[in-house]
């Protein structure tokens, strides 16, 4: 199916809150691994998001060209294409972007979305983030209010991030002391700030949740924090007021805590270093196990089959798939797509 458009994205949102269930939100870097999301995707049967990150976009274009909206614009085309060709909807949506790149990332891709709604075409992307969790909540919510204007006029939703995810992720690290845990305080400022522009967002509300894949045990998630702002924000402001949740940072998280964080409306999981992981994981099998195929030992000539890069890219995109199709059992998703042939 096409990428979603607005009105289906927003049904998206609605009935995954509605039914407890979230999307995994994948980053990807190439079209390889965006092809290996919408593989999985298709085959549970759930319509999902693919993500792009600054570092992601900046690689997608090219080692030697680095431009962020660039290859951004790439991987989204790429989508648009090849997702006519899957039974399911998908998002398109870009990661973390600081208030210093706004000007070198997301604007230049909203203008791009804006140049095309003008020619009648559909939008590029379906939403955006801005991370002004580095910055104090009134000065992250002014930056975020004025975007949310302009976003309202093109159907483009905002994900907004409040309190701090920890860990690190593309280069972008928190700081030692961060906020780590969104207090009801913080989400009540941000309905009672953001929710007069009458416009689409999402909340990425901290609960102890870090990038990066950590053991069991190093983490302290305490999903309880979610339920705690959604019942202050529908106490303060009414039932259409909940918040519709993103967890950051899913990798590596136990499944009674993801299930909890769906329980109080988390829609949307982002999901990196597993799908990073496991994607590269066949990649080393095959280079181990074919050492003398993909390598020219002792003046041999090697094997073109196994050195060829679709040999491997194969087995890294399957194994990718997979591990998009366990987010997407784990986030209680399978055969939820909203697409009836
Ligand atoms: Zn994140």
């Amino acid at each position: 199916m096409p990428v979603a458009s607005f009105d289906i994205y927003c049904r998206m949102l609605d009935r995954a809150r509605e039914g407890r269930f979230a999307y995994p939100a994948i980053n990807v870097t190439s079209l390889t691994t965006a092809n290996a999301v919408l593989k999985g995707l298709a085959e549970s049967g759930s319509d999902g998001i693919i993500q792009i990150s600054t570092g992601g976009a900046a690689f997608a274009s090219g080692t030697a060209v680095k431009d962020m909206p660039l290859g951004a614009i790439s991987i989204a085309e790429h989508v648009h294409r090849v997702a006519e060709r899957y039974p399911i909807y998908v998002a398109l949506h870009t990661d973390h972007c600081p208030a210093d790149k706004l000007e070198t990332f997301v604007l230049p891709l909203v203008a791009e979305t804006e140049r095309r709604r003008a020619a009648g075409l559909p939008n590029l992307f379906n939403s955006h983030m801005f991370d002004g969790s580095a910055l104090p909540l009134a000065e992250n919510l002014e930056i975020a209010a004025k975007l949310l204007e302009r976003f309202k006029a093109s159907e483009l939703i905002l994900e907004i991030e409040a309190g701090v995810v920890g860990g690190e992720e593309d280069g972008i690290k928190a700081e030692a002391n961060a906020k780590l845990y969104t207090t009801p305080e913080d989400t009540l400022e941000v309905a009672r700030r953001l929710n007069s522009i009458g416009a689409r967002y999402l909340l990425a509300a901290t609960f102890g949740n870090v990038h990066g894949v950590y053991k069991p045990g190093a983490v302290k998630l305490r999903p309880s924090v979610l339920k705690e702002c959604q019942d202050a924000v529908v106490a303060q402001y009414g039932e259409a007021t909940r918040f519709h949740l993103v967890f950051h940072g899913g990798s590596g998280s136990e499944l009674h805590e993801i299930h909890e964080a769906l329980d109080y409306g988390v829609v949307k999981m982002n999901i990196d270093t597993d799908t990073q992981y496991a994607f590269t994981r066949p990649i080393a099998a095959h280079m181990f196990s074919h050492y003398d195929g993909v390598l020219k030992v002792d003046g041999e000539v090697g094997d073109k089959k196994a050195y060829d890069p679709r040999t491997y890219l194969a087995l890294a995109e399957a194994g990718m798939a997979e591990r998009v199709k366990r987010a997407v059992t784990e986030l209680r998703g399978t055969g939820t797509t909203l697409f009836r042939g």
